[in-house]
């Protein structure tokens, strides 16, 4: 916030913000009408490094819901980092604006010089509402872009680690279950055949799963048709709202979130949830009640982690084999959760974020030790 703001809200005699981003490092309001950039930067913490996250675009109602929606997601862009293992803290952009007609050249330039001003501080890319390509005009602005195509010598598209991260989560939870981590001897549900839901379809039957599957487009049905026949695998395609009930051991959400609620609760037989989808949940008390029933959940934020790790390697320089060893952390972060859900006989989505929460004292009380020092520098040479 900058020092006007705070006199002005002095004068106002109003620290209602200032209690509202209380745990948060900085918020960095912007208005620039020439260009109509509105945005909000929040970081969150920096303990791990400096903030990573996404800019998102949209028509917010107020300016309260958009500071609300950068304080909460940059809150778990922290635990999604430490999760993940990169050396990042959290942070997310939002972009007050419709999508559909405010995404100008100059606005993102403008965004860009924003993202700069914080010096290294934050490094952002695409999130809802947003494409790669406008991150190309922020880029003539600041290096402080991540997730860029690889002619800007980027990582690409994520959703292949993302992927590949699903199923290590499933073979975790297999061998939790099971114990063994083979996939072919069980069978998936999978909501979502998108770039990320395909891609685990197609996983799935080249390692000799049976999967049943659902998907609003019937062009991604007829692909997954296609690619099922050329791998001699087996496909059963199910009406939308039966994804939730069909007799399979694993359910793989990979389209929307708050697919686990009461409803889909009512029928559901499946004995674990492993998948993409952000907020799978609808609630934390559906996270309380997965638990209680003995259902398997492997933390979203925890098991689609492929994308951020593809994202965070991208800025000490791409590298697919290092992303795609990192990938395979998931699995044995999901193994330690599963253990602290057992010790302490909590929900798996609070185990999750009990180990982050830890790993993030740890680290606090590790940097306190050498403080006088202060901390490193953070660079990187894209
Ligand atoms: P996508 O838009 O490419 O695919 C989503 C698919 O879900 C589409 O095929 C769509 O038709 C389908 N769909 C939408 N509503 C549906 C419904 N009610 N029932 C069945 N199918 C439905 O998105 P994506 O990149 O594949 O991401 C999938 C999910 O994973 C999203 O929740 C996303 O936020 C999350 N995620 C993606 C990445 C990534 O790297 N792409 C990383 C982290 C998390």
């Amino acid at each position: 916030m900058g020092i006007r703001d705070i006199e002005k809200m002095e004068k106002m005699g109003n620290f209602e913000i200032m209690e509202r981003i209380a745990g948060h490092e900085q918020v960095l309001i912007c208005n620039r009408p020439e260009v109509g950039l509105r945005a909000i930067i929040s970081i969150h913490d920096t303990t791990f490094g400096p903030a990573l996250g996404g800019t998102r675009m949209q028509m917010y109602n107020s300016f309260d819901e958009a500071l609300d929606d950068s304080l909460k997601l940059s809150r778990g862009m922290t635990y999604k980092c430490i999760g993940a293992d990169v050396d990042f803290g959290g942070g997310k952009g939002v972009i007050i604006g419709n999508p559909k007609t405010d995404r100008k050249p100059e606005l993102f330039r403008a965004y860009g010089q924003m993202v700069d001003s914080l010096h290294k501080r934050f490094y952002t890319g695409t999130d809802m509402g947003t494409e790669i390509r406008d991150f190309t005009h922020a880029f003539k602005e600041t290096r402080q872009i991540a997730g860029k195509p690889p002619e800007f010598h980027g990582g690409g598209d994520s959703s292949e680690p993302t992927a590949l991260g699903v199923i290590y989560g499933i073979e975790a939870a297999n061998k939790e279950l099971y114990g063994t981590r083979d996939i072919a001897s069980r069978t998936y549900a999978v909501q979502g055949l998108g770039k990320v839901g395909f891609k685990v379809a197609e996983h799935l039957l080249a390692r000799g799963a049976k999967i049943f599957a659902a998907d609003i487009n019937r062009d991604s049905v007829k692909a997954i048709a296609d690619r099922a026949d050329a791998l001699d695998g087996e496909v059963e395609f199910v009406p939308l709202e039966d994804i939730y009930t069909v007799d399979a051991d694993v359910f793989v959400p990979c389209a929307i979130g708050g697919v686990i609620n009461d409803e889909t609760l009512k029928d559901f037989r499946m004995q674990a949830i492993v998948g993409s989808a952000n907020n799978v949940l609808a609630s934390d008390p559906h996270g309380e009640m997965v638990h209680e029933r003995g259902i398997l959940y492997a933390p979203d934020y925890i098991v689609n982690s492929g994308g951020l790790i593809q994202v965070a390697d991208e800025l000490y320089g791409a590298n697919p084999d290092r992303v795609m060893a990192k990938t395979r952390s998931i699995g044995h972060s999901l193994e330690r959760i599963f253990d602290i859900s057992k010790e302490k006989n909590i929900g798996t989505f609070r185990a999750a974020d009990e180990m982050c929460e830890q790993k993030l004292e740890l680290r606090r009380k590790m940097d306190s030790m050498f403080s006088a020092g202060g901390r490193p520098k953070w660079d990187f040479d894209n």
